[in-house]
């Protein structure tokens, strides 16, 4: 599932778009997360877009009037093809159209999502995210305030886009082992200088993977655009009893709202 850097990787790879003519956009399918209101979208006409932007993990196409939301969900890519290459995919499900090249968003599960709005900081899927995790907002202090009357766990806690966005399943456990907290603990209990550790090791490994997904931003033009996402070297994400790498203590997992969370008990606690 693409996490924050990911969808920071996929937004520097459609940033040539930036400056362009948006001709059309085709909507083949509009069975997404939330169905796309394709009458909005089919007034969008000989547009330029004036700049894209990330927030959280939303990609923004910014028009003259109106700001395109796309967020990826579970599944969602975009490549990139020549106009006219008739090389159609299975869950290609909007064709944005310029001179000489298209850009398709293909979503095989359908949790992607693409909204319309002209005003973006008031949009129901914006309006409530908390800040961005490589800002400095985002510091031991403003996290030490925000846990004082949370009653979740620390992975819960980190996992909510209302206290920090772009956190999911794989960087909140990886974020945790590199800080030594057990994703059970009650973040409350934190004391300041835990917070300084989860605050530094969240900007670590969110830019680590940042850097990586640079590295493989080449595969991502190739002809089958669909490669698997990247991943920073993982410690303890789905490595169920497999040996950890400080202790050789073995990896445990469980699930965790839903989700599986893999954590060492002895560096962790
Ligand atoms: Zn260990």
């Amino acid at each position: 599932m693409p996490e924050l850097p990911e969808v920071e990787t996929t937004k520097n790879a459609i940033l040539p778009f930036s400056g362009k003519t948006l001709k059309r956009i085709i909507v083949n399918n509009p069975s997404l997360r939330w169905p796309i209101d394709e009458k909005l979208i089919n007034k969008i006409k000989d547009v330029k877009i004036l700049s894209i932007s990330r927030r959280a993990k939303y990609i923004f196409l910014h028009l003259e009037e109106i700001t395109i939301i796309i967020h990826l969900g579970m599944t969602g890519t975009f490549r990139i093809q020549k106009l006219g290459s008739n090389q159609v995919r299975k869950h290609d499900h909007v064709v944005f159209e310029f001179k000489d090249k298209i850009l398709v968003f293909n979503d095989p599960r359908r949790f992607g999502s693409l909204h319309v709005t002209k005003s973006i900081e008031n949009h129901f899927l914006i309006k409530n995210l908390g800040p961005e995790p490589l800002e400095d907002v985002f510091n031991a202090e403003y996290l030490y305030k925000k846990i004082k009357k949370a009653g979740v766990s620390t992975k819960s806690f980190l996992m909510n886009q209302k206290n920090v966005v772009g956190i999911g399943n794989i960087y909140a456990c990886e974020i945790l082992f590199s800080s030594g907290i057990s994703p059970k603990r009650k973040i409350k209990y934190l004391n300041r200088s835990q917070c300084e550790e989860v605050v530094k090791n969240t900007k670590r490994i969110i830019k680590e993977a940042i850097t990586k997904g640079g590295t493989t931003l080449k595969d991502f033009y190739s002809a089958d655009g669909n490669k698997g996402y990247f991943k920073i070297e993982l410690n303890v994400y789905d490595r169920e009893n497999e040996e950890c790498k400080a202790c050789k203590t073995k990896i445990l997992r469980f699930v965790q709202n839903q989700r599986s969370t893999f954590y060492c008990k002895s560096c962790q606690n």
